[in-house]
């Protein structure tokens, strides 16, 4: 068999042909780089989110997950940092006013050779200047100066049009694991070093957002935040490094398509920082980060809030605060290195081309599809299928020829079909065929469900 390397236009149809993936707002002409996730991407993102709950926190004896609210007393982002400096380098293009990040610029001038990260705004535009560096939409070398564009959206909250504060739609989900650290602690008797895991939105003005679901201006985030004891630190950095990577293979990224890359330029503050990279069909690009924060979180937020956030050792009697090892990963993102990942278009050995979603079966979005072969079975499949769908995802299918019903499933990843046919009715025994293999073997109705079930365990 033949495997053919995925497009992001082919994963795009795809997507959008098969109720994964649609873009927002499409029957208004769309809004830029918002996307929605129809009937069958739903599924794929929730088991993917639930597998990372699963290790993060239901698996993890030190882990605690809970839900913060999005919107925010706004002198969390005068602690954390973000209303002063959450910004990118932006220019605009004289010519035609298209905007674009100066260090994207460089990077892709300098074909990664040039690290923007380590650069000021002076030097970047100086590289910018001696190498003619031009608009990539027009070819114009005719840029405005580097300005910084704050990316949190801003809104407003009050009862009346003169009395409104300003408030900002979260652009990370962490802040809402540090200020809720007392609280998790005191309410479940944790002791340090322990987690706290979140999954929810984020929201950026991303001047370049791009690359399908890659780089949104709303997306949700699954982060854990483990506190503990400076010295512990390293450790822990180095477990997290090793844990995210292993939750990537666990879920069907194979190895060869993810890498460590450290930061070269760290936070004021930081020790330590790596992302970890898929390949996608874009390149090599950023999926999780790793981050070692010292205490800086929370000392933040004791200086600005005025609260204490240190924790008291019940052995030790010692006061102090925690330094916080921060693991975040993108669930969009991971959904598109998980769509990359699955896709196949294989060649069979009679000459035809199936395309074919090599999900885990653990997160597949179906996990079975009922099909009848004939129309006089339909009564019989739609029993089979209502007593499996109290426990899977289940798809029933009776239209058109079995060899498209196939096909349909493939292209959603669909690891199993039942097929009822006429035996079915006088033995009550199905054929169940493996979408990787393509095999078939006879099964008793009865034997279905453990036998699926022992399948796509997490
Ligand atoms: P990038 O360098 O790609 O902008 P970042 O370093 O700013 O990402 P973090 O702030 O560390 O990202 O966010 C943690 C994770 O959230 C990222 O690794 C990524 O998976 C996801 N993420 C960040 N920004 C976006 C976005 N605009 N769209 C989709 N996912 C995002």
């Amino acid at each position: 068999m033949d495997k053919k390397a995925v497009t992001m236009d082919k994963l795009v149809a795809l997507c959008k042909n098969r109720g994964l993936i649609f873009q927002g707002s499409e029957i208004y002409g769309g809004m830029g780089n918002t996307w929605d996730y129809g009937p069958v991407g739903v599924e794929l993102k929730n088991n993917i989110k639930r597998a990372w709950w699963k290790k993060f926190v239901q698996e993890s004896d030190n882990s605690f997950g809970i839900d913060a609210a999005i919107l925010m007393n706004s002198r969390v982002w005068d602690a954390s940092g973000h209303t002063t400096s959450f910004s990118d380098p932006q220019m605009d293009c004289k010519n035609c006013k298209t905007r674009s990040r100066a260090d994207n610029l460089i990077e892709a001038h300098s074909k990664g050779k040039v690290n923007p990260d380590l650069m000021s705004n002076e030097e970047m535009q100086n590289y910018i200047a001696e190498h003619k560096v031009a608009c990539p939409k027009c070819g114009a070398f005719n840029w405005t100066p580097i300005r910084q564009f704050n990316l949190m959206f801003e809104t407003s909250r009050g009862v009346t049009d003169e009395n409104q504060n300003k408030i900002y739609l979260r652009p990370e989900t962490a802040q809402g694991e540090f200020v809720n650290f007392l609280n998790v602690q005191r309410t479940m008797r944790a002791k340090v070093p322990f987690g706290i895991a979140q999954i929810g939105k984020a929201f950026r003005n991303e001047i370049t957002p791009g690359n399908f679901t890659f780089r949104t201006i709303e997306f949700e985030q699954m982060e854990h935040q483990l506190f503990c004891k400076e010295g512990q630190d390293h450790e822990f950095y180095d477990e997290y490094k090793q844990k995210a990577f292993n939750f990537l293979t666990s879920i069907g990224i194979s190895a060869e398509h993810l890498r460590f890359k450290d930061h070269d330029k760290l936070a004021f503050y930081a020790k330590a920082a790596c992302d970890i990279q898929y390949l996608y069909p874009m390149g090599w690009q950023e999926l999780n980060g790793i981050h070692n924060r010292t205490n800086h979180d929370l000392s933040r937020h004791q200086e600005f809030s005025g609260k204490p956030m240190q924790y008291l050792d019940p052995y030790t009697n010692e006061k102090y605060i925690p330094y916080v090892v921060e693991y975040s990963i993108g669930a969009d993102r991971l959904t598109l290195a998980i769509l990359c990942e699955a896709y196949e278009e294989e060649t069979l050995e009679n000459g035809e081309t199936r395309v074919v979603m090599h999900f885990a079966p653990s997160i597949a979005p179906y996990k079975v599809a009922v099909l009848p072969l004939q129309k006089n079975l339909n009564e019989k499949a739609m029993q089979v299928y209502k007593d499996l769908c109290k426990d899977f995802m289940c798809s029933y299918d009776e239209a058109g020829s079995i060899g498209k019903r196939y096909r349909r499933q493939d292209e959603i990843g669909t690891p199993y079909c039942v097929t009822i046919d006429f035996e079915t009715l006088e033995n009550n025994t199905v054929t169940l065929r493996d979408r990787d293999t393509m095999e078939q073997v006879r099964l008793n109705i009865s034997d279905l469900k453990n036998y699926i079930q022992e399948k796509i365990k997490f």
